[in-house]
């Protein structure tokens, strides 16, 4: 048997191929870390994890998680409304709540489930949600399942913001979402101005901050405590997957009547499992980690500057910003992948962006520093680099 899909997409995928755009896996046969193994046995610099914090192979989250094995079990089998609530999943609602600076939080597999959960719950044709057009591919698929208004607006703009929450005045809900940090460029939001456009307007605003929890702010709370607005957002969304330990889960952040509804009415929370307790137990570890050792927060941002300025000296396009985030452009896709491809070989794991999760003509290697990474290692890594570069030469159309 071969049916025709398996021909079409075999057609489909060759020419992904061709066009220097399909993606590959490279198994890590350890785990996640500063260095990471391969399944050759070889050990390299690993750029491009959201393990800001280092957290992922923390002895202490590993612990928790252990005891949580053996207090809660591996798993409950159930949904959170009919036995997959365990006191610990209470628990790390109301840290998460409390760090975050709302009423409450309710958890999910996942922040995709999060973002795809929440805006056909709040939402209806009554309704607009307005959006920044780089937001996270979960934002778009949840809006997709709202049946409210949707508007977009060009990365950043606020003039363009400001009239589309115009064009929706006549609205009963207004949303204004954005992420916190965008991921593919490492800028953050600028979100004072656009809590101020939303007080201005009478709208609500949600952040999606997977990136900017646990890495930005005085105490590590995200991009709402480092922009000022600590307290004033009326949706948070983030994940669990990143600078929290790096396993999987997410959350929404609200009021207790935001959150109490989604609990009734949210998809993905009813019809799907809940938190594996050993990933709720790290979790809270997490967060106490991140109020008690802001030290972990201040070496990964002095890495982050180290590798920023080590690549601009070497003459690399850096997209300019402070995440710990650093897109080196590299213009065709191609070049990204071959130069990726390079760097593997002096050592160094990182991977190339390109269409269609970036512009096209606009690839990168978006690299990831880790608190964990100790200065010479990130010296090692810009070598290789510079290696890398001389070897292939220029490119061509850097962005
Ligand atoms: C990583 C990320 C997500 C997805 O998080 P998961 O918990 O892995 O599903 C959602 N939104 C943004 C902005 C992200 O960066």
């Amino acid at each position: 048997m071969s049916p025709q899909i398996d021909a079409d997409l075999l057609h489909e995928l060759e020419a992904l191929k061709a066009q220097g755009l399909y993606k590959t896996e490279r198994p890590i046969a350890g785990p996640q870390g500063p260095l990471v193994r391969l399944e050759d046995g070889r050990e390299v610099i690993n750029l491009c994890a959201n393990n800001y914090l280092g957290l992922a192979q923390h002895p202490a989250l590993l612990a928790a998680a252990h005891a949580a094995l053996e207090r809660f079990g591996y798993g409950l089998a159930s949904v959170r409304f009919i036995c997959g609530t365990q006191t610990v999943h209470r628990e790390l609602e109301k840290a998460l709540a409390s760090f975050l600076g709302t009423e409450e939080a309710i958890l999910y597999s996942s922040c995709f489930d999060a973002n795809g959960g929440v805006f056909e719950a709040l939402l209806d044709e009554r309704d607009a949600v307005i959006s920044d057009a780089l937001n996270h591919a979960s934002i778009i698929d949840g809006i997709r399942l709202t049946k409210a208004q949707r508007y977009r607006y060009a990365n950043g703009d606020l003039d363009e913001l400001e009239a589309r929450l115009r064009e929706a005045r006549g609205a009963r809900r207004r949303l204004i979402v954005t992420d916190g940090v965008f991921s593919m460029d490492g800028y953050i939001a600028r979100l004072a101005e656009i809590r101020a456009l939303a007080d201005r307007h009478d709208a609500l605003l949600m952040i999606d901050d997977s990136h900017g929890v646990g890495v930005l702010g005085a105490e590590g709370r995200g991009s709402h405590e480092a922009k000022g607005i600590l307290g004033r957002v009326d949706i948070l969304s983030g994940t669990l997957g990143k600078a929290l330990g790096g396993a999987s889960g997410g959350y929404i952040a609200a009021s207790s009547t935001v959150v109490g509804w989604l609990r009734q009415r949210s998809r993905p929370y009813l019809f799907s499992n809940t938190l594996a307790p050993p990933i709720a137990a790290a979790s809270l570890i997490a967060l106490e980690i991140v109020r008690q050792e802001p030290e972990r927060r201040a070496r990964l941002h002095e890495n982050a500057q180290r590798l920023r300025h080590g690549l601009v000296e070497r003459g690399f396009d850096v997209l300019e910003g402070t995440h710990p985030i650093v897109p080196v452009m590299m213009g065709s896709a191609e070049r990204a992948q071959r130069f990726a491809a390079r760097l593997l070989e002096e050592g160094v794991y990182a991977v190339g962006f390109f269409y269609p999760v970036v512009p096209e003509g606009r690839a990168r290697i978006r690299l990831q520093v880790s608190a964990a990474h100790d200065p010479a290692t990130l010296e090692r890594a810009l070598a290789a680099f510079a290696r890398v570069a001389a070897d292939l030469g220029p490119a061509p159309e850097a962005r």
